[in-house]
Formats: structure tokens, C-alpha cells, sequence
């Protein structure tokens, strides 16, 4: 799985930390365990309302505290959501903004 952020954290982009987590099989560097909760989280929501089975890409906006925008990819579909988090990485507030198309 790709992001958009290319120079540190998968999640946020930082790049003052150096945590790894396997998501989906894949080693990916996050700046701490937050977001890598948070990553994986999102990860598992995203696949629950898709129904897929992998992501091949995800693009994300804003923070933490704008809350994000995202766009998941899978081959030639995809998936725009939102999400906020609570400052320990659980999740707030999850949602698709593709509720009139179906996926
Ligand atoms: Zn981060």
C-alpha cells in the first residue's frame, strides 16, 4: 500500500520518529505508535464499508485536529472518507463521503 506521504510517517508525515508497523504484510514507517494505531484502524473501517480485501493507495488530508480527508484506491476504484481522532489515536467519528454512489 502507497500513501501520499512520501517523506516520513505513513499517517502524518513527520519525520521525527522511526516506528514500524506491518500493515497488510507490508512494513511501513510511522513517526510513533499513535499513528500506527490510527493507520491501522482507519485501514480495517476502510475495508469494512468496501468490502475489499486490500488497499492499493491511500491519499490523505488535513490533521489532526482539521480532521481528514481521504481517498482510498483499490485497482480502478475509490473510496472518498473521513475521519477524526480523539488525541490517544481512537477513533471519533468515521465516515463515507460517497453515500450516494455505491462503491
Ligand atoms: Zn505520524
Amino acid at each position: 500500500m502507497k500513501t501520499n506521504n512520501e517523506t516520513g510517517c505513513a499517517l502524518c508525515n513527520s519525520t521525527w520518529g522511526e516506528y514500524y508497523r506491518k500493515i497488510d504484510g507490508q512494513k511501513m514507517l510511522f513517526c510513533c505508535n499513535i499513528c500506527a494505531d490510527i493507520f491501522e484502524d482507519m485501514v480495517k473501517k476502510v475495508k469494512e464499508e468496501t468490502g475489499w480485501k486490500k488497499l492499493n493507495e491511500v491519499e490523505l488530508h488535513g490533521n489532526y485536529s482539521t480532521s481528514r480527508n481521504c481517498v482510498a484506491r483499490h485497482g480502478k476504484k475509490q473510496f472518498n472518507y473521513y475521519f477524526r481522532t480523539y488525541s490517544n489515536g481512537e477513533m471519533m467519528e468515521f465516515r463515507s463521503k460517497d453515500e450516494n454512489k455505491p462503491i
